[in-house]
């Protein structure tokens, strides 16, 4: 398929971009590495090489009270500015623009010096900021069109001001957080007021050749936002205020609707981009759950936006538009929506990376000089680390031939894909195959390699990726026929009945409660999971589509449980806690809709025909259920590693056959791609 639309040059303001794809902003913590200048220019470097038209910069605070935290990006002197030449020159050298990305934090920055417009507390902020006085504002205008000048000292091709997400600028246009009576707040031309202003002081200071894209809300998602009508008279009257194109966001951070996780169904924003786009005469940029040149270009082409802006897409696969541009989209490593390695890294305070592409914003670590030497490279295990390390080792020159005891390719990723919200996992499954062919991976399914065979093999090195076996625990009636393990259930081998209890309370514990407590029975045995349509997002999280009501939000339409789950643990911690920051809420909230239940602090005693025997606090209950789903945990599968170390040959191990305990994809994608630099 081309992408006509897409890849066609676009005229934004005085400049033309080359194609239709913006690079969002994205916060990657780079800033706080010790070689973060080189590591940023590599990063940035990269996505330009790519082929994407124009790179948004990571948030520059315009002075000190808009940093999101201490240490993070800003932009205040002449000194600072010029020390982002490199950097610009590095993405200008292959054709593409950047933006400086102006963003002032407000009332979500997670420092003593925050500012709003009233002094309202964000609920995910413990902090309370300080309401800006009249002359506080003026010299916070100053202080952006400061930045702006020194953006285009550091050479870049324009700003984008962030008005979106419910940082500062979002907090003067809502009743939500500006409850001020001066020329600031009150009515809807006041509210505007200090974002009509930042962009009409820009373009005066820096005429009419400098870019000014403004990024605003499409819809705000939290109580007392914008109406649809409200966002149109913003956005036009940002137009008018010199801004040359509007990027969106959508809802603000603190919102209780998902916006960017896989349980969003693709373009499931679209309706919000496509109001505004109707609403302006300038270029629009749609974003959100865009992941594929097939969907950027339908939306294009369907007129509802003019430039689509990729943000974590670019962090799975920085030659994403090359690859459309060169009928290679099936070659594209396609961003899932997990969030695991990019925005829970950024919340557990580490650099961001990629779940599929682990070198993201660590394009430093590898050098992808080609080695000396060709080896023969055997890969026993087919899941995330084993096919990751198979082909990277591949792609780098090494002849590699792939075992797998089960009939496909994909381990635990098979199963992932399988998860109602994890279907986006499929993705990665077909990427890795196509990877597989394209660079003549020998495989073998269906076959258990042993000691022997692979001894046989002469190969110079071997990597065990045999993955896990799943726990069983040691319960009185374990193997009872109302118990089935988790596997059987994902891949539709066992069908569970109305009521349920799940021993453990892991990922895969409430992976296996999304899926029980989604479908019904019937559906169970489909092997293919449908997402969910926009209108069915839409009416589980209470949104408008029309944005007809405040913040477009609406009452949602409680969803039926097609049966009773109960997830059990011995410990006494909260159930879940470990699941990731930025998809744990959406999972858990998702669950308690449809009435699951949790129980902790369990001693499990036996299992019959009357249930599941265990006691509380000393006090002995049963729990009469249908079936019983064990997701224990994991051991690390090692017959194999045993073998060869008896036949003394020397291996490597990597993913969940060697560490079982924290297993997941991250870690295994990671240990099997850096391995494949090192065979
Ligand atoms: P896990 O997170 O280690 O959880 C194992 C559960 O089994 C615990 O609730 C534990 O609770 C229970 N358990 C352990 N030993 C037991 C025993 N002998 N008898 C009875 N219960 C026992 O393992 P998992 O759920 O299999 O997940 C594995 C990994 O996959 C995780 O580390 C995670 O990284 C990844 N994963 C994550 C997600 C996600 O974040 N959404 C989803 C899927 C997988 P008690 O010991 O308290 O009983
Ligand atoms: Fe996308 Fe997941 Fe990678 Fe983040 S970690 S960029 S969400 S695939």
């Amino acid at each position: 398929m081309s992408y006509p639309t897409l890849l066609s040059p676009i005229r934004i303001g005085a400049h033309t971009l080359r194609n239709r794809v913006v690079m969002g902003s994205m916060h990657t913590r780079l800033e706080y590495a010790p070689d973060a200048q080189r590591r940023e220019i590599a990063f940035y470097a990269e996505r330009a090489r790519g082929g994407v038209a124009m790179i948004v910069s990571a948030g520059h605070s315009p002075n000190d009270e808009g940093p999101m935290e201490a240490g993070s990006h800003a932009l205040a002197t002449r000194a600072a500015a010029l020390a982002h030449r490199p950097l610009t020159d590095a993405v200008h050298a292959h054709g593409a623009k950047m933006l400086l990305q102006i963003l002032h934090a407000g009332a979500y920055a997670k420092h003593d010096r925050a500012v709003s417009p009233s002094g309202v507390r964000s609920p995910i902020n413990p902090r309370t900021p300080r309401a800006l006085a009249a002359a506080d504002i003026e010299r916070t205008l100053d202080d952006f069109v400061r930045c702006a000048t020194l953006a285009r000292e550091g050479g870049y091709d324009g700003v984008e001001v962030m008005g979106s997400e419910g940082y500062l600028i979002t907090e003067f246009t809502s009743p939500r957080t500006n409850r001020r009576d001066d020329e600031w707040g009150g009515s809807l031309e006041n509210r505007c007021r200090f974002a009509v202003e930042i962009v009409r002081r820009v373009r005066a200071a820096l005429g009419p050749d400098f870019l000014i894209a403004y990024r605003m809300s499409a819809v705000d998602l939290v109580e007392d936002g914008l109406t649809g009508a409200e966002i149109d008279h913003l956005a036009c009257a940002i137009e008018a205020a010199g801004a040359d194109m509007l990027n969106t966001g959508i809802g603000w951070h603190e919102a209780r609707i998902p916006t960017i996780a896989y349980h969003v169904p693709r373009g499931g924003f679209r309706y919000a981009i496509a109001r505004l786009k109707r609403a302006v005469n300038i270029p629009v940029a749609a974003s959100n759950r865009i992941n594929t040149p097939e969907l950027a270009e339908e939306i294009l082409a369907a007129g509802e936006a003019d430039l689509v802006s990729m943000a974590r897409p670019m962090l799975a696969d920085p030659h994403f538009v090359n690859k459309a541009r060169d009928g290679r989209a099936d070659e594209i490593n396609t961003c899932i929506a997990c969030n695991q390695a990019c925005l829970d890294n950024i919340f557990s305070e580490r650099a961001a990376t990629c779940l599929v592409n682990p070198k993201a914003a660590r394009e430093t670590e590898f050098d992808d000089t080609p080695p000396t030497t060709k080896k023969r490279v055997a890969v026993i295990g087919a899941g995330p680390a084993g096919l990751a390390c198979a082909i990277t080792a591949a792609a780098r020159g090494h002849a590699v031939e792939l075992f797998e005891s089960d009939s496909a390719l994909g381990g635990q990723l098979e199963l992932a894909r399988r998860i109602p919200g994890k279907y986006e996992f499929a993705e990665l499954l077909r990427y890795f195959r196509r990877q597989v062919e394209r660079n003549g991976i020998t495989v073998h399914l269906d076959t258990r390699a042993d000691a022997q065979r692979i001894a046989h093999g002469g190969y110079d090195r071997i990597v065990v990726a045999t993955g896990i076996v799943a726990r069983t625990p040691d319960i009185e009636g374990i193997d009872h026929p109302k118990v089935v393990s988790y596997a059987d259930v994902v891949m539709r081998r066992a069908k569970a009945g109305h009521r349920v209890a799940v021993i453990g309370t892991g990922g895969i514990g409430f992976d296996v409660a999304e899926l029980l407590l989604e479908l019904d029975v019937a559906d169970l045995l489909i092997d293919e999971y449908e997402p969910p349509t926009p209108e069915e997002f839409f009416d589980e999280w209470g949104v408008d589509p029309a944005i007809a009501t405040p913040g477009g939000l609406r009452a949602p339409v409680l969803p039926k449980s097609p049966r009773s789950v109960i997830l059990m643990q011995r410990a006494h911690s909260r159930p879940g806690a470990r699941l990731g920051t930025s998809t744990g809420w959406i999972l858990r909230e998702k669950l308690k809709r449809r009435h699951l239940r949790t129980l902790t602090g369990v001693t499990y005693r036996r299992i019959d025909d009357a249930g599941l025997h265990y006691s509380v606090d000393g006090e002995e209950r049963v729990l009469e259920v249908d079936t019983i789903v064990v997701c224990a945990g994991q051991e690390s599968s090692q017959g194999l590693a045993r073998e060869l170390t008896q036949a003394g040959l020397a291996f490597d191990v990597i993913g969940g056959a060697r560490v079982a305990s924290e297993l997941n994809a991250v870690r295994a994608i990671d240990e099997g791609t850096r391995l494949a630099y090192r065979l």
